[in-house]
């Protein structure tokens, strides 16, 4: 990373993280380096009323007699086996479902120059280490490669595992003896649970393989399920940036490498495309076969350097288990100086708005006042913004402001002081420009890999001490592959680019924006085609879908159709971007149906349309909605007999309610089977169903009090027949 330039030294004192005190949270650095025995390391519990977003202490456990280091918090559990070469061996979010994300653990191996197979599970003793820094564990292995009949290789791996909120850091040293040619090097093989059968990954190609210049290396997406031989998995030379897996609306993984891509594309062999990353279908035990290979041939050895480093990470969504009220969010912006009312924040509040953002990053209006990326204060009269922010903290609407992670505007100092030296480069060594039309532009794209990392949360940083804001928007909330030399401690840029991404400074910039604004602060981001597990277990709201997708023209799409992003695991309040798929012209049926599938999803339109709004009645007969758990249209509890119908259910001990829906434009008498022992909180004994309300969507929902009886008997039974107005959805009540 190229060091800081003296000049912009006057930011440096205040981009440090504020010293937020909270009980439970340690001071920084108390690094003890314990030695372990059967000892467990009881970290207090998580304070109460914590946000699944604040970082919270492990509890790290090891025994001795099973040879498990575990380290869990309240949210999640991983293991390390330390009679199987110290290896990550279970994965397991408390409120997911697989009782173990791995199939088999997290495994190192080789291939030396004859063919056989090196691997870190065959250790039945590695050195084992373990620490505590602030809130983070960091835990040490030392073992031997050995064949699988454990004769011991010259070949040693050390791995540092650094546990933090939400994800692991790994850091992978191998060791080869002088002489010793190898095959294959792989640092991470395994086998995930069939549950997790969507994936997307993040290719590993450049321009030296055609990718275009800037690309933005969306996710390409793909489906594995053991049972479906049409499903095709991925097999590639050049190793992905990430793979993010999930069993959609419920649980999920993720694994990338981290900002040094040299690593895994040049370090062996010093060519590209000499790896192997492969997705297969597992027989014996079930499961999808993982393994990232940076080298890999089937009959040549090379001779890699003494130590070959490796840094990637896995993360996984922090689940809380708990159903979510629909987000109901909107925007504003100067507007030529119209800024918006006390009356019309009123009329937010009254319709149930919560969150608002200032997004004013392009000049739509043509009279040159907009936020220029990087600039401050963007506006004449910073008063009139204040007034905004000030009437929506009045009546309980929480503020945010844009941030672009990747843009400067070049009217700014700072793009003309440092935009070449921070900026996302080509091959050629040029910056991207983004325009919204020819004469308007965005901003230059910048590489959090640099100075520009500094610079952002200087600005950010900048704006909250200024004004009454709750926390950020953050666009461009993605990692992107860049090729200024100036990034990789090659101050001169004599020498070309070997690679690197900014996935590290990413990661550093999340947590550092939750300290920043504090565990009860704002984060909203937005991450079209790169949701990311690590990055979004920091956020209170994603953004989503808003480019690359099919366009809805005709009908609402199958909601096994539906963008992986649409919910994802389900673990961060979404907003799917209706204009990001919906045409400008399109039918307000359309509308109505893109609420009605995002509610069947767990998520809300975004920003709030008049079609959210007016299917929100049909939830208001639940109450406090954080009382449930929620099950999208995958579940299990209830089945309806029409293809083009389907329900999403709200489940507490108590009581259920099931919400029905029909994507078509007729009504459709459907046959209605209520599994209770599948419900999310299943009920042993119902009495009682009743549907709550009837009608369109557009219709108002009744309160209980309105609720028609219905048989009980036959909704357990052979199925209960029940109409659901077309481009609708109703209610049912079970107790
Ligand atoms: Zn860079």
């Amino acid at each position: 990373m190229a060091s800081l330039p003296v000049d912009s030294r006057s930011f440096d004192h205040v981009v440090r993280p504020r010293n937020i005190c909270l009980a439970g949270q340690r001071g920084s650095l108390c690094a003890v380096v314990l030695l372990l025995s059967a000892v467990a390391w009881a970290a207090e519990p998580p304070a109460a009323g914590l946000p699944r977003t604040w970082p919270q202490a492990y509890v790290v456990q090891r025994d001795e007699a099973s040879g498990i280091l575990s380290l869990r918090t309240a949210y999640y559990t991983v293991e390390q086996d330390l009679k199987r070469g110290g290896a990550v061996a279970r994965i397991t979010l408390t409120h997911g479902k697989a009782a173990n994300l791995l199939v088999r653990p997290l495994e190192t191996r080789v291939q030396d120059e004859s063919g056989a197979v090196l691997t870190d599970l065959a250790d039945p003793a590695p050195a084992v280490t373990h620490r505590r820094e602030g809130l983070n564990e960091i835990v040490t292995v030392d073992c031997t490669l050995k064949d699988p009949a454990g004769r011991a290789s010259g070949l040693r791996v050390k791995t540092t595992l650094e546990y933090r909120w939400g994800y692991v850091k790994i850091r992978k040293e191998l060791l080869v003896p002088r002489g010793v040619r190898l095959r294959e090097v792989c640092p991470l093989s395994t086998v995930l649970a069939p549950s997790l059968s969507r994936y997307g990954y993040r290719e590993g190609i450049t321009e030296e393989e055609n990718d275009p210049p800037f690309s933005f290396g969306s996710n390409r997406w793909g489906m594995l399920r053991l049972d479906h031989s049409a499903d095709r998995g991925l097999s590639t030379r050049y190793v992905p940036r990430s793979m993010i897996f999930a069993d959609p609306g419920v649980e999920g993984l993720e694994w990338f490498v981290g900002s040094d891509l040299s690593q895994w594309e040049l370090q062996l062999s010093g060519r590209r495309g000499g790896g192997q990353c492969s997705l297969d279908r597992h027989q014996n035990p079930p499961g999808l076969a993982l393994s990232v290979s940076p080298l890999r041939s089937a009959d040549k050895a090379v001779s890699p350097p003494g130590t070959c480093v490796f840094e990637f990470y896995l993360a996984f969504p922090i689940l809380e288990g708990r159903a979510r009220r629909p987000w109901l969010h909107t925007a504003f912006n100067r507007n030529r100086g119209d800024w918006v009312s006390t009356e019309e924040i009123r009329r937010w509040a009254e319709k149930g708005i919560q969150t608002v953002h200032c997004h004013n990053d392009g000049d739509c209006f043509n009279d040159g006042l907009f936020w220029r990326d990087g600039s401050y204060p963007p506006y004449p009269d910073m008063d009139r913004y204040d007034k905004v922010l000030m009437d929506c903290r009045r009546i309980g609407i929480r503020t945010a402001t844009y941030f672009s992670n990747k843009e400067l505007h070049p009217s700014t100092k700072e793009f003309q002081q440092h935009g070449q030296q921070w900026g996302r480069k080509n091959r050629k060594g040029e910056l991207q420009h983004n325009f919204s039309s020819p004469n308007h532009e965005y901003g230059a794209q910048m590489c959090l890999h640099s100075g520009w990392l500094d610079f952002l949360k200087f600005s950010i940083d900048r704006v909250l001490k200024n004004h009454p804001l709750d926390g950020v928007y953050y666009d461009w909330n993605v990692a992107l592959l860049c090729s200024n030399p100036l990034h990789e401690g090659n101050h001169d840029g004599a020498a070309p680019a070997k690679g690197h991404w900014d996935i590290d400074e990413l990661l550093e910039l999340m947590e550092w924006t939750r300290r920043r604004v504090g565990p009860s602060g704002l984060v909203i981001i937005h991450n079209t085609t790169t949701p990311m597990y690590a990055t979004e277990n920091f956020a209170d709201y994603v953004v989503a879908t808003e480019w690359g997708y099919q366009r809805w023209t005709d009908r609402a799409p199958d909601l096994q159709d539906l963008p992986l992003e649409w919910s994802l695991a389900g673990a961060v309040p979404r907003g799917v971007i209706s204009y990001g798929l919906l045409d400008a012209g399109a039918p307000r049926r359309l509308h109505r149906l893109f609420a009605i599938e995002a509610f069947l999803g767990g998520v809300t339109p975004w920003p709030a349309s008049e079609e959210t709004f007016a299917l929100l009645p049909l939830l208001k007969p639940l109450g406090e909605i954080g009382n449930y758990r929620f099950a999208d249209w995958r579940n299990e509890a209830v089945t309806l007999s029409h293809a083009r119908c389907a329900a999403a259910v709200y489940s507490r001990p108590q009581d259920a309610y099931l919400l029905l829906a029909n994507l078509d434009p007729s009504p459709h008498e459907v046959t209605c089977v209520l599994h209770p022992e599948k419900l999310p909180y299943p009920l042993a004994r119902p009495t009682s169903a009743a549907r709550l309300t009837a009608g369109g969507a557009s219709a108002v929902g009744r309160v209980p009090g309105d609720a028609s009886r219905l048989d009980l008997r036959q909704m357990v039974g052979e199925g209960l027949k029940t109409v659901i107005p077309g481009d609708g959805a109703v209610v049912i009540q079970v107790r």
